[in-house]
């Protein structure tokens, strides 16, 4: 008898889920999808955002479109000091703790000194005290950094294992921005994207056709790539589609490889939508089979002198076009070049693990 009231009670509880999903009344168990109404309904993360002034806009307009902000410290020159972004992220996670989080990073000013070492992990450590949950590493390492012989320094020079090291015993996520999108070895007119275009142009020291006696692109892969070999147990997020963000096989590749490896998709998905336009059905799959490790980020920045009215008007309009390609299957157009579109429309489930759930997965106290 507990049997059959058993198995009456499951059928009982099927038929109610049907009925619920036909009725879209519940959607948590529906296997169905988020229409563009949804947007500001369901919570959402931006793990690389770069918060460079004390001014909050850049924190209210992620409240109004329902993000909480992994503020993201970085060591190009052009940014404020390391020092200063930790006091500006430290103040906003004070402020809005249930909006911001934040990651440190280190500088490389006396590298090849005996105080870079303990300088770095004394930093790091300070750092962590003020509850930073992660350390980000920057293209600087690579495409900057040179020895008194004048040779690059590569992220898996052994002089950066303690460092590494620290961060994987602290249990804190290293975030690394290694390398640039393979466009930057290209003229400009042979680029894919016009963010790249515009960049490289803006920015000579970076465009790497231009310096061809720089490591090369697979150099900058293949340094990170031996870098996680040395560290597996290393918690690693991978910046802007581990910069690989040209070929969904290529980084397939890294993610079976390294299963302590997740990317975000900062700044990027727009080759995600580029590689879209002739394998649509490949770039869909690739991001079913790959779920649970991608995760939403837009490389969102203010700073003293932003245009704040300008800044709401683009980062709302990138949200958008984002939720449209990845929620949708309408077709579209995208700013980043002239083909035609059409959005991926990828399950609910998918879209939570990575506006969200991967977020709180890769980045433990987020
Ligand atoms: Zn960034």
């Amino acid at each position: 008898m507990k049997v059959k009231y058993l198995f009456f009670g499951v059928l009982g509880f099927m038929f109610q889920n049907c009925t619920q999903s036909e009725n879209a009344s519940d959607q948590s168990k529906s296997p169905g999808f988020y229409t563009m109404d949804d947007f500001k309904k369901v919570e959402k993360y931006d793990t690389h955002a770069h918060i460079n002034a004390f001014d909050t806009t850049f924190i209210q307009i992620a409240k109004e479109d329902n993000f909480r902000l992994l503020a993201v410290n970085v060591n190009p020159s052009s940014y404020p000091t390391v020092e200063l972004q930790q006091d500006i992220a430290v103040k906003m996670v004070k402020t809005y703790p249930d909006q911001v989080a934040w990651a440190t990073t280190f500088t490389v000013a006396d590298w090849g000194t005996d105080k870079w070492l303990p300088q770095t992990l004394a930093y790091l450590k300070g750092s962590f005290e003020n509850g930073a949950i992660g350390v980000k590493v920057w293209k600087n390492i690579g495409m900057e950094l040179r020895d008194k012989d004048g040779k690059f320094v590569m992220i898996n020079d052994p002089r950066f294992d303690p460092v590494i090291d620290y961060i994987e015993k602290s249990g804190k996520t290293l975030v690394g921005h290694l390398g640039e999108p393979k466009n930057a070895w290209l003229p400009v007119d042979q680029m894919t994207v016009s963010g790249d275009k515009g960049y490289f142009s803006k920015h000579p020291e970076y465009h790497m056709y231009l310096h061809p006696e720089y490591p090369s692109y697979e150099d900058q892969v293949n340094a990170r790539d031996k870098m996680l070999e040395k560290h597996p147990n290393l918690r690693f997020v991978g910046v802007h589609l581990g910069s690989l963000e040209w070929s969904v096989d290529e980084l397939a590749k890294r993610l079976d490889k390294f299963p302590n490896m997740a990317v975000d998709m900062a700044e990027r998905i727009c080759h995600l939508e580029y590689q879209s336009i002739k394998q649509r059905e490949k770039v869909r799959d690739f991001i079913i089979k790959y779920q649970d490790r991608l995760i939403y980020a837009t490389d969102d920045w203010v700073g003293p002198e932003s245009n704040l009215e300008e800044m709401k008007k683009d980062i709302q309009e990138t949200h958008i076009s984002d939720w449209r390609f990845f929620v949708t299957d309408e077709e579209m157009q995208v700013p980043y070049f002239n083909d035609k579109i059409k959005g991926l429309k990828l399950p609910k489930e998918v879209i939570d693990k990575i506006y969200r759930k991967n977020a709180e997965k890769w980045f433990p106290g987020i």
